[in-house]
């Protein structure tokens, strides 16, 4: 249990956390930089990472990645944290984008599209381990891991949370938080939303994404690629060469539930397969890392906001990892309600508008701050939804539209700035 203030937080500048992934701990730590405090309380006990290990890598081959937009990107320079992310982030140049077995290829190049980058590739343990450490850090934010959420329940005035905390240290037991406002941020099958009463469509795209690091005898360029086949879209991304000079590669290959067991368990058949869909654009595929598996889901939550409680991260909308964009669209909603929050908490300081102290849990404001949201989210979930649908489909119209979409895209000036501006984050 870490709890680095001993100061309770102040009744009305307060909010309540639930769920301490990337995006609970994002959003604890725009709170922050916004000047406001927060509990945030994590099921999971957070490893104990000793000072000496802080710069140290994992194994070269061992870790998750996220393709980070530049909208993301400039997020976590806003809050000081994007010269430690850095250091473990791979900025990509171009993006190759074809079909297995079909001739049609599109290229967004960096310099063509007169952009800085597409964005970083950064391995998931860093950027974890610098969001917690930053957590730890802050002395706004409370931080109870070991500790999961009971019940919520709310009033004219407060949010209740009951929790558990499974730490013998503390002795905690069961304990009773309340607060203005409170933010779930628990994953896809958030325990909240049954909570709160809220409904969310799901659909299972029986696919199961295996997500890796692999070693090439070429370096990547900055280059990354997506490949889409039959069975699901593939990507090798670049990732920062390891301490002795080998090319890491970032892997999600998708495939379809039950044909994942043979691309885990033997390391030869998994390269094999990375060499035959990816041919030589990524070079030769050298050796193959420890691999994650993630059943493929989508899942739309009917709303958001419910009283003082907003819904937010997975819990909100899990979408396809297909391009890249669920975690980017996650981290826009976090900086847009901790900046409502923020300038909430301003206004009652400097007594604008008759204020004198802020309501974190104001509806109004809450349900104007959803509805800010729905332009981007429904983008960003169209987008995903039309690249998995015209890519799986087998309909071999639906093959040739797609072959001269690819060549299209190429040769169409206007198209190309947009996809890249989606890429980006920079739309919302
Ligand atoms: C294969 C794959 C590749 C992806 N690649 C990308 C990418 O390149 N770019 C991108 O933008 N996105 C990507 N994503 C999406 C991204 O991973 C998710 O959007 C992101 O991880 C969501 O984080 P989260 O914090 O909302 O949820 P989670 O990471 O699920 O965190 C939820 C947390 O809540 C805690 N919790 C649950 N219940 C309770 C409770 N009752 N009390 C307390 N705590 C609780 C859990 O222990 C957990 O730590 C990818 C997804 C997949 C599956």
């Amino acid at each position: 249990m870490t709890a680095p203030h001993s100061d309770t937080p102040p009744e009305h500048n307060h909010v309540i956390v639930i769920g301490g992934g990337h995006v609970g701990l994002s959003f604890a730590l725009l709170l922050a930089h916004q000047g406001i405090y927060s509990t945030l309380l994590e099921t999971v006990k957070y490893p104990t990472i000793a000072p000496d290990q802080d710069r140290e890598r994992q194994s070269y081959l061992d870790s998750r990645n996220t393709a980070l937009s530049r909208r993301s990107v400039q997020i976590y320079h806003e809050i000081g944290l994007w010269d430690e992310l850095d250091s473990h982030a791979c900025r990509i140049d171009k993006v190759l984008i074809s079909e297995l077995g079909s001739f049609g290829r599109a290229t967004l190049d960096k310099q063509a599209e007169n952009v800085e980058s597409f964005g970083f590739v950064m391995e998931n343990a860093w950027l974890g381990r610098v969001l917690l450490q930053a957590v730890k850090a802050s002395p706004y934010i409370r931080l109870h891991d070991n500790t999961q959420v009971t019940t919520i329940s709310q009033d004219d005035d407060m949010a209740h949370v009951t929790t558990i905390s499974q730490d013998d240290d503390t002795g905690n037991g069961n304990i009773q938080l309340s607060a203005p406002l409170v933010v779930a941020c628990d994953g896809q099958h958030s325990p909240a939303r049954h909570m709160l009463g809220i409904g969310a469509d799901s659909h299972d795209y029986g696919q199961v994404g295996i997500v890796g690091v692999v070693e090439t005898d070429t370096p990547h360029k900055h280059v990354a690629i997506e490949k889409f086949s039959p069975a699901g879209p593939l990507a090798v991304l670049p990732l920062p060469d390891s301490a002795d000079g080998k090319y890491r590669r970032s892997v999600v290959f998708i495939c379809p539930k039950g044909d994942e067991h043979a691309y885990l368990h033997d390391d030869a058949h998994f390269l094999a397969t990375l060499q035959q869909v990816f041919g030589t654009d990524a070079g030769q595929f050298v050796q193959a890392g420890r691999r994650g598996t993630y059943p493929l889901t989508k899942v739309l939550a009917h709303r958001q906001v419910v009283g003082r409680c907003v819904l937010m991260g997975n819990a909100a909308h899990t979408l396809h990892p297909v391009a890249g964009q669920g975690f980017n669209l996650c981290l826009r909603d976090a900086y847009a309600l901790a900046k409502l929050l923020g300038e909430n908490l301003q206004n009652a300081k400097s007594g604008k508008f008759g204020m004198t102290t802020p309501d974190f849990g104001n509806q109004a404001r809450l349900l104007g701050y959803e509805q800010s949201r729905q332009t981007d989210q429904k983008r960003v979930i169209k987008f995903c939804d039309t690249i998995v649908g015209s890519f799986t489909s087998t309909n071999p119209v639906m093959k040739v539209a797609r072959n001269v979409g690819l060549i299209t895209f190429d040769k169409i000036p206007f198209i190309k700035p947009m996809v890249a501006t989606y890429a980006m984050g920079l739309k919302s």
